[in-house]
């Protein structure tokens, strides 16, 4: 078997021992004679997949039964229509901050569905970044504020969550379960499930029920947090291969202890940094304080420097090391089961290259 090291933003490295359970499983779940794929998700077997994947996520994120925790299709993009359809009404403004491609989206989409103000804007400045905490300007009785706590593309990742005196819904598609974090300083918060949860397609939502109770109404049924809520993420026939494979990564991260995941992560980002901060030759993009220990971004001297650069790290076995189409460069994603032996190697080949090329 030969894995590469895979550097991708997403869908990202998952664990190798949750990918070899579940191909342990694929055509007779536990003895069942059936693949999860094929099992009806009313079933005991799925039942308890489903339950275990729901009480591992609100274990690790330290979450009480003010929340719900919800699995819902559409990625992490639906959740920036179905924020403001739920909670934005006629007369209402909502806070957004702007600081990264993903921010930018979701201000997007709220606009399509009613007022929105930009409460702080940094998208465009170099280097990238996450606001200071006076450029904040919150609205006096936003219906809620929205918050990108790790911009993906860029590679900024926001290391304090303002004081806000709205609901706070954050997206923490790329840094979920990664960090030192209370929780439940957020109203709501979720991720697209294919960096540090599990598969593409999938989102994980926790949201206070609270919130959820004082949505619009009126809303289809598919796009009301109340009817997921209500149906315990079983309203309709839900991504179950996606939630067993969130399930077996959460077992996984309890194993191996929320702890030590962090202290990992901590390790293997500084690695990267600090080889890049010992040198001329390479250029992080991101302001330092607010560089992102999932996704590393930097810069080589010229443009055919990163193009040879990212194909000879590529034959050497380290894979998807390239920038997003967006703003170029290199980009390396290294999520909760990207192997720290990854980062050693890559932070040699970083070494190596420079003495050829510098
Ligand atoms: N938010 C952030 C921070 C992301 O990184 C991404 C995906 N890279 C998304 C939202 C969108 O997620 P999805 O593709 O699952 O809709």
């Amino acid at each position: 078997m030969a894995r590469v090291y895979n550097f991708s933003a997403g869908p990202a490295v998952l664990p190798l021992e949750a990918l070899q359970e579940a191909q342990a499983d694929l055509v007779d779940y536990k003895g069942s004679g059936m693949s999860v794929m094929e099992m009806s998700h009313r079933g005991k077997e799925y039942d308890a997949i489903h339950n275990e994947a729901i009480a591992n996520s609100k274990e690790l994120l330290g979450l009480n039964d003010d929340y719900a925790l919800l699995f819902l299709q559409g990625g992490a993009s639906m959740q920036f229509a179905m924020i403001p359809l739920n909670f934005l009404g006629e007369n209402q403004t909502a806070d957004y901050i702007n600081a990264g491609s993903w921010g930018a989206k979701a201000i997007k989409e709220g606009r399509l569905v009613g007022n929105v103000n930009v409460a702080a804007d940094c998208q465009k400045d170099i280097p990238t970044r996450m606001p200071d905490l006076d450029e904040y300007r919150w609205t006096d009785g936003a219906a809620y504020a929205h918050i990108t706590t790790n911009e993906t593309i860029s590679g900024a990742q926001m290391k304090i969550i303002p004081p806000i005196n709205a609901p706070v819904i954050a997206d923490m598609s790329s840094d979920i379960l990664s960090r030192p974090l209370d929780y439940t300083q957020f109203d709501m918060f979720y991720a697209g499930a294919q960096k540090n949860l599990g598969p593409s397609g999938l989102a994980l939502i926790a949201i206070k029920k609270e919130l959820a109770t004082s949505g619009n109404v009126g809303l289809p049924s598919m796009l009301k947090y109340q009817s997921h809520i209500d149906a315990n993420s079983l309203f309709n026939t839900p991504p179950c291969f996606g939630i067993y494979m969130l399930c077996l990564t959460t077992r996984y991260l309890k194993a191996k202890g929320m702890e030590s995941v962090i202290a990992e992560n901590k390790d293997k980002a500084a690695m990267i940094y600090n080889t890049l901060d010992a040198s001329e030759f390479y250029r992080g993009t991101v302001r330092v304080e607010n560089r992102s220990d999932m996704n590393i971004t930097f810069r080589l001297p010229s443009a055919d420097l990163e193009e040879l650069f990212i194909s000879q790290a590529s034959d050497a076995g380290m894979k998807q090391l390239k920038g997003h189409r967006s703003v170029g460069g290199i980009r390396a994603s290294i999520y909760n089961a990207f192997p720290k032996a990854g980062v050693e190697c890559l932070v040699e080949f970083m070494k190596d290259f420079e003495r050829r090329n510098g």
